[in-house]
C-alpha cells in the first residue's frame, strides 16, 4: 500500500513509519523539521527510514506544499505533524499552534478529499478533555481543554468530523494519552527524569506529584494508529491509553527502581495548561480496533532508560 505519514521525523511518526516499512508498505514521510527541537534529533529519528528503499521524504510545511501531488495514489494518510507541547502554547507562541495544528490540518483534509480514496487517521490528544468531572474519560465526556494546545487539537478533530460529514472523507481521530518510549521528545517528563537520573542532575517536578497520568508506550500507539486506518469508524474518535493511572510521585519511585539511582527532586509550581488527571476508557478502541495495551509501565520505562543511556 502507498501511505503518507505527516510528522515522520518526529518521535511517534518515525516509529510509525518504520513499522509500516517493515510490513512492506511504500511510505512517503512529510516533515518540516520545525525548530521546536533540534534538527539533528529528528534526523536521528529518521535514520532507519532514510536507509529504506521504499521510503521517500518530502520536506516542507503541510500548509505550503502542493499536497494533492504528494497524496496522489495514497490509500492511507496518518496525520501526526503538529506543534506539540502544552506549556509553550501560551502567549505569542500560539501562532505556531494555529498554523501547524489547525491550518495545516485543514489544508491536508482539503487535499485528501480532492485526491479521493484515502483514509485519514488524525493524532489527537487527551489534552482535548481538560479537567474531567469523572474518570476514566470516555470519548463522550465534555471537552473543555485547559491549554491553548488542547484547543487547537480539538479544533482539528472538529475539522476532521466536518470533512467526514460534508464530503464523506473517512477520518478517524485518536486521542493519545501521554506517549513515551525511545525517542520521546526531550521536553516530556520521562525523558527529562531519566536523563537527570543518568547525569545525576536535579529533577524539576511541577506540582505536588499527586497528579496522575495514563502513560502509553509508543509501540502500542503505533499499533492502534495502524488499526484505526483499517477498522476505525469514519468520523469516529477513540481514546488510546496504557490502562494504568499512575501518580507522578509513583513514577519517580519506579524510575529510582529501574535506574538504581537516587533522584534529587525540586518541586515547582503547577504549570498553567497542565491537566490534573488523565485516565482513558479504551473500551471503544478495544471493540473497534482490537486495541490492547501490551507494554506495562515498568517494562516501558526500562526500554526508555536503555535508550536514554545510549544517548550519553
Ligand atoms: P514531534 O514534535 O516529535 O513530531 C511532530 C513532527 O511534526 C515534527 O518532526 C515536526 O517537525 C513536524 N511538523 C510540525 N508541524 C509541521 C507542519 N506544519 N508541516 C510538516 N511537518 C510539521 O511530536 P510527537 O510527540 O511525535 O507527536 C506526534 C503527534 O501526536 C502530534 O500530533 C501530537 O499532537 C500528538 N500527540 C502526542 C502525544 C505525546 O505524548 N507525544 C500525546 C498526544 C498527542
Amino acid at each position: 500500500m502507498k501511505v503518507v505519514v505527516t510528522g515522520a521525523a518526529g518521535f511517534i511518526g518515525s516509529h510509525l513509519s518504520e513499522s509500516l516499512l517493515a510490513d512492506g508498505h511504500e511510505v512517503t514521510g512529510i516533515d518540516a523539521f520545525t525548530d521546536y527541537y533540534e534538527r539533528p534529533v529528528k534526523e536521528r529519528n529518521l535514520q532507519a527510514c532514510r536507509d529504506h528503499q521504499r521510503f521517500r521524504l518530502v520536506e516542507g510545511r503541510l500548509q505550503d506544499m502542493d499536497l494533492r501531488k504528494v497524496l496522489d495514489g495514497a490509500q492511507r494518510v496518518f496525520h501526526l505533524a503538529a506543534q506539540a507541547g502544552v506549556r509553550a502554547s501560551w502567549g505569542r507562541e500560539f501562532a505556531h499552534y494555529t498554523e501547524h495544528n489547525v491550518l495545516a490540518t485543514q489544508r491536508l483534509l482539503e487535499a485528501a478529499r480532492l485526491s479521493g480514496g484515502t483514509r485519514v487517521v488524525y493524532a489527537s490528544s487527551s489534552s482535548v478533555y481538560g479537567d474531567a468531572a469523572s474518570l476514566p474519560l470516555g470519548e463522550d465526556a465534555a471537552c473543555h481543554p485547559v491549554s491553548p494546545y488542547g484547543v487547537t487539537k480539538l479544533a482539528a478533530e472538529h475539522l476532521g468530523r466536518l470533512y467526514e460529514r460534508n464530503f464523506g472523507l473517512p477520518v478517524v481521530s485518536l486521542r493519545y494519552f501521554t506517549v513515551y518510549g525511545p525517542r520521546q521528545r526531550a521536553d516530556m517528563a520521562f525523558h527529562r527524569f531519566l536523563k537527570a537520573a543518568r547525569d545525576g542532575a536535579e529533577i524539576h517536578l511541577y506540582g505536588d506529584g499527586t497528579q496522575t497520568r495514563d502513560f502509553t508506550f509508543v509501540s502500542d500507539i503505533v499499533a492502534a494508529t495502524r488499526a484505526a486506518a483499517d477498522s476505525g469508524r469514519p468520523g469516529g474518535v477513540y481514546n488510546v491509553g496504557g490502562g494504568e493511572r499512575v501518580a507522578l510521585n509513583d513514577v519517580l519511585d519506579r524510575i529510582e527502581h529501574v535506574t538504581g539511582r537516587r533522584l534529587t527532586v525540586v518541586r515547582e509550581e503547577v504549570q498553567k495548561g497542565d491537566m490534573r488527571d488523565t485516565f482513558a476508557d479504551t473500551s471503544a478502541a478495544r471493540r473497534d480496533l482490537g486495541f490492547r495495551s501490551t507494554v506495562p509501565l515498568g517494562e516501558g520505562l526500562e526500554r526508555e532508560w536503555q535508550w536514554i543511556r545510549g544517548q550519553a
